[in-house]
C-alpha cells in the first residue's frame, strides 16, 4: 500500500544521512520513500531530488576515477570480461559449457559430470535463474522483476509499494502486474506467486498453460531441450518444461505445507471446477519441486550472510553436494555463475556445497547431523570418507609457500591474485588436501565475489 506518511519518514531518514556523508544508507532510504510515495507527490518529488544529490555526489567520485584511469574501460566492462564462459557454449543451452553433461546413477540419481579435464577458474555455467524473487530487505536496492542491482535510478511502481524497477521493460512487466498489491511477504509463498504468474505471462491464460503442461515428460532434463530457439516465446516455454523436470519431495512439515495452501487457494479463486482440478495439481507440483531445488541470492561471501533472494535453476539443480566441493557457485547480477575451485578430470562429478557446510569449517558430526535432518541423506563425499581435518587443524607442506595478499584495491590487482592463486593450486594439487590449496581455494571464493559485485577487498 503507498503512504505519504511512511514515505516522509524515510525521506526525512534519508536527509539526515546524507548530511552526514552516510551516501548508500541515504539512496536506500531514498528508494524506499520512492516505494511509499504516491506518483508526483510532494514526497516522491523530495526523494527524487535526494537522489539526484547522491548521483551527483557518486557521479563526481566516478569522474575522478575515470580521470585516472583514462585508459581502463569502466568496471562493469571489466566484470563483463572476466565472468563468462571458459569453454565453447552448448549449442543448444548457450549458457553452459559444451563439456557438461547430466548423468545419472543409484547412488547420486541425476548429476552433472564434465566429458573434459578442467582447470582452476574454468566459469562452467552463468546460469539466470528461470523463476526468482528478491527478499523484502533489498527491495530498496534491486529490480523486483529481474533481480538486478540499480541503486540511482530505480523507478517505483505506481500501484503499490513493494516494488522497484530497474528499466522500464521491467516496469511494463506483466509479471508484476498480476503480482501488483498481493505480492507476499513469506519468501516462499512469494516464489510460488511468482511461479504461476510468471507461467500465466508466457502461455497466455491457464488453458494455455494446461496444455503445455500436457507434453511435460519428467524423464527428460534441460539437457533434452532446445535454449537457442530463435523465438523468444518457444524458448520460454522450453525453459519452463526443463523447470517442471526438476526432482519433487513432499514438504517437510505440514506447517510448511499449510503455508502454500494459502497461495494455492487465493491462486484457485474465480475458476471453474475444472480449471481449479488442473491448478492445484500444476501448483502442489511446482510447491514440491521448490522445496528440494531453491537456491538463495547471497551476493556476499560472507559465511552468514542471509540469503537476499530466491531462485530455481533448471541446470544447477543437479548439482549434487560435496563437504569438499569442486565448484563455487557465485551470485553476480541476476546470474549463478559456477566456477571451478581445482583440477578436474574428465568423467568426473561436478560438486556444490549445500548451505555452506564444508569440512573446512564444519566438523565430520556437525555435517552429519546436519545433512541427516535437513536432507536426510549420509554425505558420501571424500572428505566425509576420509574424515580431512578442519582448516585450523591443517597441516602445512609446502615451506616456500608466501601468504597471498590482502587489501587488494583494484579489479586488476584483485584478478592478478586470483590468477595466481588458480596457478599455485594447479602446480600443487599433488598435496591436495593441505593448508595452502585450502586457503587459496578460500581466497578465490571471496575475490570472485568482490568482482561479481564490484566490492571492496
Ligand atoms: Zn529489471
Ligand atoms: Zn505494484
Ligand atoms: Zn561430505
Amino acid at each position: 500500500m503507498k503512504s505519504n506518511k511512511v514515505a516522509q519518514n524515510y525521506s526525512e531518514k534519508a536527509s539526515e544521512l546524507l548530511a552526514v556523508g552516510k551516501n548508500s544508507d541515504a539512496l536506500k532510504n531514498c528508494n524506499n520513500c520512492l516505494r511509499f510515495a504516491t506518483a508526483e507527490s510532494a514526497e516522491s518529488l523530495k526523494a527524487m531530488a535526494a537522489r539526484e544529490k547522491v548521483y551527483t555526489k557518486f557521479g563526481s567520485l566516478k569522474a575522478s576515477v575515470d580521470n585516472l584511469c583514462s585508459s581502463v574501460d569502466s568496471l562493469e566492462d571489466l566484470k563483463e570480461d572476466f565472468f563468462k564462459l571458459s569453454h565453447p557454449p552448448n549449442p543448444k543451452i548457450p549458457f553452459i559449457a559444451d563439456c557438461l553433461e547430466v548423468k545419472e546413477n543409484d547412488v547420486y540419481g541425476r548429476f552433472i559430470a564434465t566429458k573434459k579435464d578442467l582447470l582452476p577458474g574454468d566459469v562452467v555455467i552463468m546460469e539466470e535463474p528461470f523463476y526468482k524473487i528478491i527478499s523484502p530487505s533489498e527491495k530498496n536496492s534491486r529490480c523486483s522483476v529481474c533481480l538486478k542491482q540499480n541503486s540511482l535510478n530505480l523507478i517505483s511502481c505506481e500501484k503499490c509499494s513493494a516494488a522497484l524497477f530497474c528499466s522500464k521493460k521491467c516496469a511494463a512487466s506483466k509479471i508484476h502486474e498480476y503480482e501488483c498489491g498481493k505480492i507476499e511477504e513469506h519468501f516462499e509463498k512469494a516464489l510460488l506467486q511468482r511461479m504461476f504468474y510468471q507461467s500465466i505471462q508466457i502461455c497466455g491464460d491457464l488453458s494455455g498453460l494446461e496444455k503445455l503442461m500436457n507434453n511435460h515428460d519428467p524423464k527428460k532434463t534441460i539437457m533434452n531441450f532446445d535454449l537457442n530457439d530463435p523465438d523468444n516465446n518457444n524458448n520460454l516455454k522450453n525453459r519452463m518444461l526443463a523447470t517442471m523436470t526438476l526432482a519433487e519431495r513432499e514438504p517437510w512439515s505440514s506447517e510448511a505445507y499449510a503455508k502454500y495452501e494459502l497461495v494455492t487457494r487465493e491462486l484457485e479463486q474465480t475458476k471453474t471446477e475444472d480449471e481449479r482440478h488442473f491448478l492445484r495439481k500444476y501448483l502442489v507440483h511446482c510447491m514440491k519441486s521448490m522445496t528440494v531445488n531453491f537456491f538463495h541470492f547471497f551476493w556476499s561471501s560472507e559465511e552468514n550472510s542471509p540469503g537476499k533472494g530466491y531462485a530455481i535453476c533448471s541446470l544447477a539443480a543437479y548439482f549434487a553436494h560435496s563437504c569438499d566441493p569442486n565448484i563455487d557457485k557465485i551470485d553476480v547480477d541476476n546470474k549463478f555463475v559456477f566456477v571451478t575451485r581445482r583440477p578436474i578430470k574428465a568423467g568426473e562429478q561436478l560438486s556444490i556445497c549445500y548451505d555452506r557446510y564444508n569440512y573446512l569449517t564444519h566438523s565430520l558430526s556437525d555435517r552429519k547431523e546436519y545433512f541427516n535432518r535437513v536432507y536426510t541423506f549420509d554425505c558420501l563425499c571424500v572428505a566425509c570418507a576420509k574424515n580431512y581435518p578442519l582448516l585450523k587443524d591443517m597441516s602445512r607442506l609446502d615451506d616456500n609457500f608466501i601468504e597471498p595478499k590482502v587489501n587488494l584495491n583494484s579489479f586488476d590487482d584483485m584478478k592478478q591474485q586470483y590468477n595466481e592463486n588458480c596457478k599455485y593450486i594447479s602446480d600443487n594439487i599433488t598435496n591436495y588436501p593441505s593448508y595452502e590449496i585450502c586457503i587459496l581455494m578460500n581466497q578465490n571464493n571471496r575475490l570472485l565475489y568482490a568482482m561479481g559485485n564490484l566490492l571492496p577487498f
